[in-house]
């Protein structure tokens, strides 16, 4: 029987796990802090928690358009609403562990062993797992990241913060600066000012979410000004100190932003430190992530490495995907390599952003020749009568072909709209396929298949 140790137990080392254990291969998981890791612990699970309860606020503050209105409340908050922080940080918190301790029990339930311990590599194929000596076939590293320290701004847990430790704030933040304006940036600060806490966001760029479509980013940037944050562009920070009562977040150019909080979200860096991994003979990147291929393969034989401490696309889906990959691999099963070119993505802010296949700067700077549609949302008549027309449909194909290679979609739910993209993208579809689909009238989903329709062309 192959033994397997994987050493990390996020959603690339568990559903590695899974995989392996499914193929009748003995596996071991080292994890230090609970299975399902930092995804299901502190990072994404937890944040998407948080996010739920903002949505739902925001749909309340914007209910009176469609003819709600709140009556008694009395509490100062607009209509009357107002959120109980330490119930929403302690469902947070317990849906977290609930998801954690549903992961473990599925472990059990398929014959993993989950070691409890902080794991090292002695060499390929033995793992140092507190007074464990663990032998394998082939090893997993599955170790993860880590939240980036800018220096002078160093998280105090109380003012200054990273995101793994909002869930201990006792109350609403008053004021919260947020300090780099990526996805995680842009979804905390879109959450806490539907929440009810002023927001000011500090980002480095022209505009928030730099990496990300600019259409998409944009109509995200206007609905939280329009929501009353404070988006602060081209501002660098370069420290953060704590005053009597809140923080100061000193920006490179002298200007200064004021809050009660900081939170820091200025990058990830990955967990492979102290690891054993050099000495085993696993290549690393100048920034310390694993270097592995497309089947996971790192540079030491038996050695794999999946997620976010391989730096390929931090993203949990992509994490699991690996995973699985170096398991059929090892295992000499069918595979296929990982395929960046499909990966379904979603941005939780309010409206959401989803995307998969090709991006339009890659078309813009002629890597790839195709042909472009956006339909705003507000002309959809589902969107009208939900009261919504913040947002689109973009739809991606090739000239002659018709075949589709992505879209972005920016609504409400684009995280569930995107799959018939996702599917279109994945089995190569073209637009005329997609435009016969039949879609529910009236729907979200009516404006993907008008989008097709839009790039057919004449035969
Ligand atoms: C705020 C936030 C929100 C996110 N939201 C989403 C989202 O909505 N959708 C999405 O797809 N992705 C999201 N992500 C990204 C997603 O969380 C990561 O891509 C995913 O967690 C990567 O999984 P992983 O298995 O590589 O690592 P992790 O989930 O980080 O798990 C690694 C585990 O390894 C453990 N470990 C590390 N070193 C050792 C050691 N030496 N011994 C034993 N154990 C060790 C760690 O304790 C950790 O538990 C989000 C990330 C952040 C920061």
């Amino acid at each position: 029987m192959t033994r397997i140790a994987i050493i990390g137990g996020g959603p690339g080392g568990y559903e590695a796990a899974l995989v392996a254990a499914q193929l009748g291969a003995q596996v071991t998981v080292i994890e230090e802090d609970g299975p399902g890791g930092a995804c299901v612990l502190t990072d994404c699970v937890p944040s998407k928690t948080l996010i739920a309860t903002s949505v739902r606020k925001q749909a309340l503050l914007d209910a009176a358009s469609l003819g709600v209105h709140f009556t008694g409340g009395g509490d100062g908050e607009v209509g009357g609403v107002m959120v109980d922080m330490p119930l929403v940080n302690k469902r947070v918190k317990e849906l977290a562990q609930a998801q954690s301790a549903d992961i473990a029990a599925r472990l059990r339930a398929e014959g993993v062993e989950v070691v409890r311990a902080r794991g090292r590599l002695v060499d390929p194929q033995v793992v140092r797992a507190g007074d464990r000596t663990i032998r394998a076939d082939v090893v997993i590293v599955a170790t993860g990241a880590t939240p980036r320290v800018l220096p002078g701004a160093e998280p105090d847990g109380e003012r200054i913060l990273n995101w793994r430790q909002l869930y201990d704030l006792p109350e609403l933040p008053e004021h919260l600066v947020v300090v780099g304006s990526g996805v995680t940036g842009a979804e905390f600060a879109g959450a806490y000012r539907s929440l009810g806490s002023e927001v000011t966001l500090v980002s480095s760029r022209d505009r928030m979410m730099p990496n990300e479509d600019a259409d998409a980013a944009e109509v995200l940037e206007e609905v939280y000004r329009r929501r009353g944050m404070n988006v602060m562009g081209r501002s660098r920070a370069s420290s953060v100190r704590r005053t009597p009562d809140g923080v100061v977040v000193t920006l490179e150019d002298g200007r200064t932003a004021e809050g009660s909080h900081c939170l820091m979200t200025v990058g990830m860096v990955p967990n492979t430190s102290g690891l054993g991994l050099e000495e085993a003979g696993v290549g690393l990147d100048r920034n310390g992530f694993i270097e592995v291929d497309k089947v996971s393969r790192t540079s030491a034989p038996g050695v794999y490495a999946a997620g976010d401490c391989t730096g390929v696309l931090m993203l949990a889906s992509v994490a699991a995907m690996q995973g699985r990959i170096a398991v059929w691999h090892a295992l000499g099963e069918a595979v296929q390599p990982l395929r960046l070119a499909t990966v379904a993505a979603n941005i939780f802010t309010d409206p959401e952003i989803a995307t998969v296949g090709v991006a339009q700067r890659q078309i813009e700077a002629g890597e790839i020749e195709a042909n472009v549609v956006k339909l705003p949302l507000a002309t959809n008549a589902r969107a009208k009568m939900q009261g919504f027309n913040d947002g689109f449909v973009k739809l991606f194909c090739r000239p002659h072909t018709g075949i589709i290679l992505g879209g972005v979609i920016v609504a409400p739910r684009a995280s569930e709209l995107i799959l018939a993209v996702s599917v279109a993208v994945q089995q190569r579809l073209t637009v005329d396929q997609l435009a016969h689909t039949f879609a529910v009238y009236p729907s979200l989903s009516g404006s993907v298949t008008e989008a097709a329709r839009r790039l057919m062309q004449p035969s």
